[in-house]
């Protein structure tokens, strides 16, 4: 009944009458309570029928926005005015935001309808979706699997269709990973393209905001509409946002280089296999190949770890008891209160990242940790803008392995942090980068491989995905 291959095809739906917007959020509304042991939402916003009628008589006079009737669901660490805001913690279980992101203001100008805020690891730090305090994502293909994260509610809400398309956000590779291991399309934006106000801050000089959807024209027009130059994040950029939607069907041969490091020990044979079969296509349909280093890349996941645990153990000094969120009231004195608050408002991964950055930090090893980690950060960057000079873009893997077991590395935070390989190093040069689904592994599980462009240009990545 409600079949629609993109968003423009459920316009024209709506728009003859042939699809009623109201069922259709009914339909999301439902699915997420068949499908309620995913856990993918913490909040779902069954009011949001409400606004169904009125934006499809927006739709049937011309009148409505670009995302008109497109239901969309948000991780739960981008702030929505009188909305609850999580980030999946303890520590703010009971917060509401005062105010709306940027990003999901422009969804909501262009009259998209927004379902719930998705559940997702701890402040976004995590690869598994198990660090949440409404417990584990589930991931649809096999519900003894993790979905990926941090933003796994996000990606389980699209791949079990359960709307139409979902907000993540990536510090180092949580929209990436979790579509790779769901199975659908996950872009992480140029850092300063979208505007990060009203995203609680992690690391904020690797934080982006990107979409989750089962097609690249909705990942296309969603990028597009969420893009653009904000006056309350002044890292935001002003270049201007290009018309993804239009120019993405161009044919266009690509130069596209494979780094070889990202191929090396560790990568599981059938995710080898499953690429080398794309890159064979590619080559075939003109596409020219080119063997590349990128000499850093041992560094990269050490060297996130350092910088986004500095940073984090910075912006989470705000929660300590005395502003908003959690407070332990059976404290004797001030000091007693803030360490009780944190203590008890943390979980245990969060708090191990903040001790992590403390130390990094600390006076004596600020040098040794914080100061050569930003140097590595600077040669990191500069693999990328010489691999730029002579590709347009670089393909690998997005993940190592395909969805891993619930529970199988959570006791394990190196093992952890190893998901990570393939993604961090976007973050830590600020480049864009893409999970397109490439097919199953013998198990039905999903197989992604990553593309990342140079800086600003992610129309290379809507247009190569599209033509794959
Ligand atoms: N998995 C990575 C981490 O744990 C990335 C998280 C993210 O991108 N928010 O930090």
């Amino acid at each position: 009944m409600h079949k629609y291959k993109n968003h423009s095809e459920k316009l024209e739906l709506i728009r003859t009458g042939k699809l009623s917007l109201s069922e259709n959020v009914e339909y999301f509304l439902k699915r997420i309570e068949s499908e309620r042991q995913l856990n993918a939402f913490n909040f779902v916003f069954t009011d949001c029928i409400n606004d169904a009628g009125l934006i499809e008589k927006k739709i049937k006079e011309g009148t409505a926005g670009r995302l008109a009737g497109m239901v969309i669901a948000i991780k739960d660490v981008l702030a929505i005015k009188e909305k609850p805001l999580t980030c999946s913690s303890n520590i703010l279980k009971t917060f509401e935001s005062i105010y709306t992101a940027t990003a999901v203001q422009k969804l909501i100008d262009e009259d998209a309808v927004i379902i719930g805020k998705t559940n997702c690891d701890e402040f976004a730090m995590g690869s598994s979706n198990e660090n949440s305090v409404f417990g584990p994502v589930l991931n649809p293909h096999d519900n003894l699997r993790v979905p990926g994260g941090s933003s796994g509610g996000s990606a389980v809400a699209v791949a079990a269709n359960l709307c139409d398309a979902s907000l993540g956000t990536d510090t180092g590779g949580s929209i990436r990973q979790p579509a790779a291991f769901c199975g659908i399309f996950g872009l992480k934006p140029t850092y300063g393209r979208v505007s990060r106000y009203g995203l609680t801050a992690y690391g904020s000089s690797f934080d982006t905001i990107g979409p989750f959807a089962r097609n690249i024209d909705d990942l296309a027009l969603l990028i597009e509409v969420i893009s653009g130059l904000d006056e309350k994040d002044s890292t935001s950029s002003n270049q201007p946002v290009i018309d993804y939607t239009s120019s993405l069907k161009q044919k266009r041969n690509f130069k596209i280089g494979l780094p070889k490091e990202y191929f090396a020990e560790g990568l599981d044979r059938e995710i080898r296999d499953a690429i080398e079969e794309q890159i064979e296509r590619l080559k075939s349909s003109g596409n020219e190949i080119i063997d590349i280093s990128l000499p850093h890349t041992e560094y990269s996941i050490p060297t996130y770890y350092i910088l986004t645990t500095a940073e984090a153990s910075s912006n989470l000094a705000r929660y300590d008891g005395a502003h908003y969120g959690f407070r332990e009231k059976q404290s004797n004195n001030l000091n007693d209160m803030y360490r009780l608050s944190r203590s008890k408002g943390f979980g245990s991964e969060v708090k191990r990242r903040i001790m992590l950055g403390t130390y990094v930090l600390s006076a004596g090893y600020y040098d040794a940790y914080y100061r050569k980690a930003q140097k590595v950060r600077r040669l990191l960057k500069q693999d990328f803008d010489n691999a730029f000079k002579m590709v347009d873009l670089i393909l690998t893997p997005t993940t190592p392995t395909t969805a891993f077991k619930i529970g199988e590395k959570s006791t394990d935070p190196l093992e952890m942090y190893l998901m990570d390989i393939y993604t961090t190093s976007a973050n830590l040069a600020g480049i864009p980068g893409i999970n397109i689904p490439i097919g199953k592994n013998s198990e039905g599980l999903p197989i992604g491989m990553q593309a990342m462009s140079k800086e600003f240009d992610e129309l290379s990545l809507l247009q190569f995905s599209s033509q794959l």
